[in-house]
């Protein structure tokens, strides 16, 4: 991969050296917590790339996220994932694929709710298997997966491959629009870097799936871990991570319950973060258009 000095998801790329912002972001990864990479926007679409090469095998090889299981928080908030995939229509006779499922944690907690559910994941063994790409699926998800592809255009196309007439397209990831990068501690989480290659702004999202034939049926812009169970909302979420030193580390090990109990701030937000949501994410509902 070479550097990214042209803006690589819009129909006028603008290039870096014209950007609308820039900024040196520290790495939000222990390990890696000392290791700064320049992240621009596109002044025409607004948004954000990751500008250096990096040799990412290395950097998964130590990631935080590898330590994934189904656990109290991501069934409250897969619940709330599921209960829009239900409300967008769908149902139990229906194949789902989750593109990017990582561990396949959400693959795993929707087998268990009596779905058809599978996965892909280059990255993961267990998932690697490119055969299920072969077939059409009634729905096509994919949560915090495309900020992560170096070509984001490529890796939106294999959506509609494996698509059915009249299937969904879900994709969620964090909104370039909302990201502040003058506060790169508030927005850490989004910012993510390195492994954050190219975070859409909401128009460069839409313009995605409206010119790989989709049309837009909704747009939130509340992130899936939003709940009114106790503990799992957003704001704690992030409060509690920058407590433990802002590191993404801190969401995938054990814990720490005594942080919670001495911070107002966190133990307030534990139970009404909810009302408190921030902005940084957005979930988008496409569908293929009828004749496509
Ligand atoms: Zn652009």
């Amino acid at each position: 991969m070479a550097e990214c000095i042209v803006c690589n998801v819009c129909e006028h790329p603008q290039k870096y050296e014209n950007a609308l912002e820039s900024k040196e972001i520290y790495s939000n990864v222990r390990k890696f917590k000392d290791e700064k990479f320049t992240v621009w926007r596109c002044s025409n679409c607004h948004s954000l790339h990751s500008k250096e090469d990096v040799n990412l095998d290395d950097y998964y090889e130590h990631y935080p996220l590898k330590q994934h299981t189904v656990n109290y928080a991501t069934r409250c908030a897969y619940r709330n994932r599921l209960r829009l995939l239900r409300k967008h229509g769908l149902k139990k006779e229906h194949t789902i694929i989750d593109i990017g499922c990582g561990q396949g944690v959400f693959v795993l907690f929707l087998q268990q709710c009596g779905y058809k559910a599978f996965g892909y994941d280059p990255y993961v063994e267990k998932y690697a298997d490119k055969k299920n790409l072969d077939n059409l699926y009634d729905i096509v998800t994919s949560y915090e997966a495309i900020e992560h592809a170096n070509q984001p255009v490529e890796f939106f196309r294999q959506f509609v491959r494996c698509l059915r007439q009249d299937g969904l397209v879900v994709i969620g990831t964090p909104n370039a629009d909302k990201i502040d990068l003058s506060d790169p501690v508030e927005f850490s989480m989004e910012l993510h870097q390195p492994y954050h290659r190219h975070i859409l702004s909401e128009r460069a999202l839409v313009n995605l799936g409206l010119n790989a034939g989709l049309e837009i049926v909704k747009v939130y812009h509340r992130f899936y871990f939003d709940t009114l169970y106790p503990m799992v909302n957003t704001r704690l979420l992030k409060a509690y991570v920058r407590c433990a030193g802002n590191y993404f580390d801190a969401m995938f090990e054990k814990p720490r319950f005594g942080l919670l109990l001495t911070s107002p701030q966190l133990l307030f937000y534990f139970f009404a973060g909810y009302f408190f949501p921030p902005k940084g994410h957005i979930t988008v509902f496409f569908r293929m258009k009828p004749g496509t």
